[in-house]
């Protein structure tokens, strides 16, 4: 066995490369850099020098009309490695992540067995150093087996290398529980990242308590059950001093909370996930498993308070929730299939409608939250063009149409509401340690 990389450094068997980025638009979110420019790569660190290479070895890429920006970073991923390999392996989320233009991606633990261990932490980054081509961190549950009842080995997670914590996909209920872990993870300053969901108010919920769970006569999953703890979070982040991550906002109120507990700079962040901003309850008209997730859809009015959240910098961070499941568990009826879509692959186009063309955001805004900020929040030594950084790339055309089409899909799974949308933007090239891992054009070729 190869002895493993600092949780910061996973692929240290790649021999990092070398390239010239000619002509695009160089957005760095870190610097405020936004200019047509070139771009030298040297031995996978971004060079100081914008010469053109003397080594005529080095390859060219024509970027004119595209946008070179840092590795996008996806902090909200479920590989399904070990022990759901029918619906995602970590090679396969990895090629899917790198087909949506991601350079890093973040594992959650709530695979099986849960990886509440060291052991387990360890053969997840061994995979991910032996099987991925973009970079994959993990992260280790807060509680054994994600139970919520006895602390997981939170400095033995940290030692075998995980960035975060989390029981996500489960939400510790047990206020006191929770309390324990926030002391641990502020000893490592490790972030916690929580899913919120109170179960005693949420009890039996399959999409939001409104209008439409009325009509269509399905159990809800009220708004309150998700801002009861969020709000939990800030008390416990300020008693603590602990950094907490709420994940996947979709309640108005929710961001709300966030925003005032901001302006007492309690330590919460707070990240929104493609189908909270594209998507209401009102799609699940038709009973379609693809609109199932958790937390569910929402009403127009929670999707504005989202909007408004990005815009403000409420929230942060952009990711995706990527929850693979195979189309035979999703195939069944709506109370009875499992939460969750596949995102990777489209969540770039699908931001880039929304926010972009909605004006939400302008592209340099966007990319910090699938940047910079996920980097800073994780403390990676990634998401920046600063010279001598590590050289992930995603290159961007904003004008590159395309429609969905979920039979092309890297990933193992197909359980995707947005089959057939028309999207204005693609990543062209995923660019890792100076290495093109998969472009546009060639594929995984190169
Ligand atoms: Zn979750």
């Amino acid at each position: 066995m190869t002895p493993l990389p600092s949780p910061s450094s996973p692929l240290p068997a790649r021999s990092p490369g070398s390239l010239f980025l000619r002509g695009g638009r160089i957005i760095d979110p870190a610097s405020g850099r936004d200019e047509i420019g070139d771009l030298l790569v040297l031995d996978g660190r971004i060079s100081e020098s914008t010469a053109a290479p003397t080594d005529s070895t080095v390859p060219v890429i024509e970027a004119k009309g595209l946008i070179v920006a840092p590795g996008l970073i996806d902090m909200h991923v479920h590989l399904r490695e070990p022990g759901g390999a029918q619906k995602e392996t970590i090679a396969s989320g990895a090629r899917a992540a790198a087909a949506g233009g991601f350079t890093s991606v973040l594992a959650m633990p709530n695979t099986n067995p849960p990886a509440d261990g060291p052991n387990t932490i360890a053969l997840m980054r061994q995979s991910a150093l032996e099987t991925a081509c973009v970079n994959v961190f993990t992260t280790g549950c807060i509680t054994v087996g994600m139970k919520g009842e006895q602390l997981a080995p939170i400095g033995s997670l940290y030692k075998a290398g995980v960035v975060a914590i989390t029981d996500d996909g489960h939400c510790v209920q047990n206020n006191e529980v929770m309390r324990r872990a926030l002391d641990y993870a502020r000893m490592f300053d490790l972030l916690t990242l929580d899913h919120c969901q109170d179960y005693n108010l949420s009890a039996g919920g399959v999409m939001h308590e409104g209008h439409w769970s009325t009509v269509l006569g399905l159990p809800g999953w009220p708004r309150i059950a998700e801002d009861m703890i969020v709000a939990r979070n800030i008390l416990l982040s300020e008693l603590t001093g602990a950094r907490i991550h709420v994940q996947h906002l979709s309640s108005g109120e929710s961001v709300r909370l966030v925003r005032e507990a901001k302006k007492r700079n309690v330590k919460i962040s707070a990240e929104a996930m493609p189908h909270h901003i594209a998507l209401t309850d009102e799609s699940i008209q038709g009973y379609n498993t693809h609109f199932k997730m958790n937390p569910p859809l929402r009403e127009r009015v929670d999707q504005e308070a989202l909007l408004a959240g990005l815009a403000d910098d409420t929230i942060e961070i952009l990711a995706s929730d990527h929850a693979p499941h195979a189309s035979y568990e999703k195939e069944v009826e709506f109370a009875e299939a499992p939460f969750g879509i596949v995102g990777l692959e489209t969540e770039l186009g699908i931001f880039a409608k929304i926010l972009i063309e909605g004006r939400v955001l302008d592209w340099p805004q966007m990319l910090a939250k699938l940047t910079i900020n996920p980097a800073r929040l994780l403390k990676l030594d990634r998401g920046t063009l600063a010279p001598g950084a590590i050289a992930d790339l995603t290159l961007i055309d904003p004008k590159r149409a395309w429609k969905v089409d979920a039979a092309q899909f890297h990933s193992l799974s197909r359980n995707t509401p947005f089959h057939g949308w028309d999207l204005p933007a693609r990543a062209t090239h995923t660019i890792v340690d100076g290495n093109v891992v998969w472009s546009l054009e060639k594929g995984f070729g190169e």
